[in-house]
């Protein structure tokens, strides 16, 4: 009965995790998937967290169903961190909001609306992004087209054919953008960059779609959301999906939002009804843990305070490992440029490293990166960053 079913092949991050688990070499490296780890290679547990989460042990209540659109806490996090505390958007009532199951259940939920909604809208995604942007989109029936990003001669952006691909783009197609700290490459569009895209966006009438899920970790939380505010104050409509998986280190929780800025506050009273439907029809209402623990950080001044200075932390030891690679394979592989290590924002960098040489990394050193060449950058620490350079410096020379 189910022998004609196909096999699944994996998920190829997932399974590279898989195959570090098994490696002995003492030495190994975990560079490939998308999670920072602290000074120590641990996944740290934030401050702001413990405490939140003592505050939901003491005393232990009840775990009724939460609404379907989420704790509302949670909702308000979302929009005040993406559109900003005193936002004229958010007091106009033209945003939809959902708490959502990560980043993910966030762009699953948007796409199905999107299907629903606007059937004749195709989406397009940067070439490259994260795989699992085109496996969403299309998993939601809608058919996924690539625009032009990354320069791999350059280590730039190939800007000007990425403007003129928008502009052969039809009306109400969706383009998923970036706002910060761009996955896999970590190579974002500067302000007046933006500023063009979206005029562009406006100007054919696109919709355009922002999965924001590193916020904070590229330059601060409000510049890291320059792209989504910047589209506000032109009025364009727009859908943005946030996760809370990395900032607030709640990997397993799946905690993220989804919102719909719209034109009038009756459209996002429709769009917001139509979200929670869709929730309805997927999985009836999002997980009430990590729900209660974004809504007491979110809402409390205080530990909003403290959860901004540790993701600070977290971006400034990114930071700091960048540089660190960059000056030990600048002395060690003359004559060729590092600038993009510390050109580069967020967790992740393109290394530029060909196939050939990330499974030299892997089958010599224990070192696992993506196969296109992507590092995360957030699994390097002063123990390990010198053993790494060399092994980047020694498969660079062949
Ligand atoms: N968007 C991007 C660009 C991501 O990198 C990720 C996580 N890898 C997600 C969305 C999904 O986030 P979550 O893990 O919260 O589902």
């Amino acid at each position: 009965m189910f022998e004609r079913i196909d096999y699944y092949a994996g998920d190829p991050i997932l399974g590279l995790m898989g195959k570090f688990a098994q490696d002995s070499n003492p030495d190994k490296v975990n560079l490939g998937v998308g999670v920072y780890y602290d000074e120590d290679g641990k996944m740290p547990v934030l401050e702001c967290v413990k405490t939140a989460e003592k505050r939901i042990a003491d005393p232990v209540s009840p775990r009724p169903y939460l609404p379907m659109a989420g704790l509302p806490g949670h909702r308000k996090g979302c929009q005040e961190l993406l559109f900003g505390k005193e936002a004229q958007v958010l007091k106009d009532g033209l945003v939809a909001t959902i708490a959502t199951i990560g980043g993910s259940g966030a762009l699953k939920v948007g796409a199905d609306f999107i299907h629903q909604w606007f059937p004749q809208s195709k989406c397009y995604v940067s070439d490259p992004t994260w795989g699992n942007h085109i496996a969403i989109f299309e998993g939601s029936n809608i058919e996924v087209g690539k625009y032009p990003y990354y320069d791999q001669a350059t280590g730039g952006i190939k800007f000007d054919e990425m403007i003129a691909f928008f502009e052969t783009l039809n009306k109400n197609d969706v383009i998923l953008l970036h706002p910060c700290c761009h996955n896999p490459t970590g190579v974002d569009l500067t302000q007046e960059q933006w500023d063009k895209v979206l005029e562009v966006i406006q100007q054919r009438e696109l919709i355009p779609f922002m999965d924001i899920a590193y916020q904070g970790f590229g330059n601060d939380m409000d510049s890291d959301a320059y792209a989504i505010r910047k589209a506000v104050d032109m009025g364009l409509p727009l859908f943005v999906s946030n996760s809370f998986s990395k900032n607030l280190s709640l990997y397993g929780e799946r905690v993220g939002g989804l919102s719909v800025v719209c034109p009038t506050a009756d459209e996002a009273e429709r769009v917001f009804g139509q979200l929670t439907y869709t929730v309805r029809r997927i999985y009836s209402s999002p997980p009430s843990h990590g729900g209660r623990v974004v809504d007491i950080v979110m809402n409390d001044d205080a530990l909003h305070e403290q959860w901004v200075g540790e993701v600070y932390a977290m971006r400034d030891r990114i930071k700091a490992m960048r540089l660190k690679l960059k000056s030990v394979l600048e002395a060690k592989v003359p004559g060729r440029s590092f600038d993009y290590l510390t050109a580069q924002n967020g967790m992740f960098s393109f290394t530029g490293l060909t196939p050939e040489q990330v499974e030299r990394m892997k089958d010599e050193f224990g070192i696992y990166m993506v196969s296109n060449s992507r590092m995360c950058v957030a699994g390097l620490n002063v123990n390990n960053v010198d053993y790494v350079a060399n092994a980047m410096a020694e498969v660079l020379k062949d």
